[in-house]
């Protein structure tokens, strides 16, 4: 299951053509995909409802019985079971097991479509709160968790063209030599990641350059004076504003954003070969 975990994200990786150290959490979020695992359970949930609420007369559904009555009493170790079980707990229908599959009304309710579909939204509902866990778990997750809260395919990807998505999707999952990710690789301390570009001193992060940095002055104004007159005013918090241009659904403020965003990406990759 692992592996083919790994070559689900590698396969977005290469897809989005970000490199394979980007956190799989930016890939899920960019795409909206969820880990093979939520499919996977819940395919055993559903094979779950076929075994238990088979007719009596049924091989597999009188093994089932057996081997349930042996588990409940802790008399063995029933592997494929305490997974059916702990998914069911994950999603909040763990009660569910109490129930008596020797009741016919019972069973149909488990045979439901209605039961279905709470199956099928507590697991969307258990492993999208799961990717955001890990978006929580670390603050170098910062600026992706900012501006990306739901686990939903990105409009961009398809409303512009590749050659300006592509660049937008790397500045976004922070595939860039900003002094800010490149301190992270070299061990510079948090503090010390400053902008040498200017003279604010401020961190030389992905906020700085879309905002603040006055080397990139005449490129932000020429490229996202639109997007940036727009939160005049309105919305001046750091998080607001990220959240603002990063999700714009205008397809010129994408694409200006995408030029901008270039600019500073290619002046960072020429600085670090030279
Ligand atoms: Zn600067």
């Amino acid at each position: 299951m692992q592996h083919l975990e790994v070559f689900q994200t590698q396969f977005f990786k290469h897809s989005l053509k970000v490199h394979g150290k980007t956190p799989n959490a930016y890939v899920l979020g960019e795409l909206g995909k969820f880990k093979l695992e939520r499919y996977v359970k819940t395919r055993m949930l559903n094979f779950w409802v076929n075994v238990c609420t088979g007719k009596s007369t049924k091989f597999s559904t009188v093994m089932y019985k057996f081997m349930k009555g042996k588990f409940d009493k802790n008399e063995v170790d029933f592997k494929w079971f305490k997974c059916i079980k702990e998914t069911l707990n994950d999603i909040g229908l763990d009660h569910i097991l109490n129930g008596n599959i020797e009741n016919d009304l019972f069973c149909t309710f488990l045979q439901s479509d209605d039961f279905k579909k709470k199956i099928n939204n507590g697991m969307t509902h258990y492993y999208s709160e799961m990717w955001e866990k890990v978006l929580e778990s670390s603050d170098s997750y910062n600026f992706y968790h900012t501006f990306k809260k739901e686990l939903v395919l990105e409009s961009y990807l398809i409303d512009i063209e590749p050659r300006y998505a592509i660049p937008l999707t790397k500045f976004r999952c922070e595939n860039h030599k900003l002094p800010n990710v490149i301190g992270r690789y070299t061990n510079v301390d948090a503090h010390l990641r400053i902008c040498n570009l200017c003279d604010l001193g401020d961190k030389g992060d992905n906020y700085h350059y879309l905002f603040n940095c006055s080397f990139f002055k005449k490129q932000r104004e020429n490229l996202l004076k639109d997007s940036i007159d727009q939160l005049q005013g309105r919305l001046t918090s750091r998080s607001m504003k990220i959240k603002n241009i990063m999700n714009s659904k205008s397809e010129t403020h994408l694409v200006n954003l995408s030029k901008f965003v270039t600019i500073v990406m290619d002046h960072f990759d020429k600085a670090k070969q030279n």
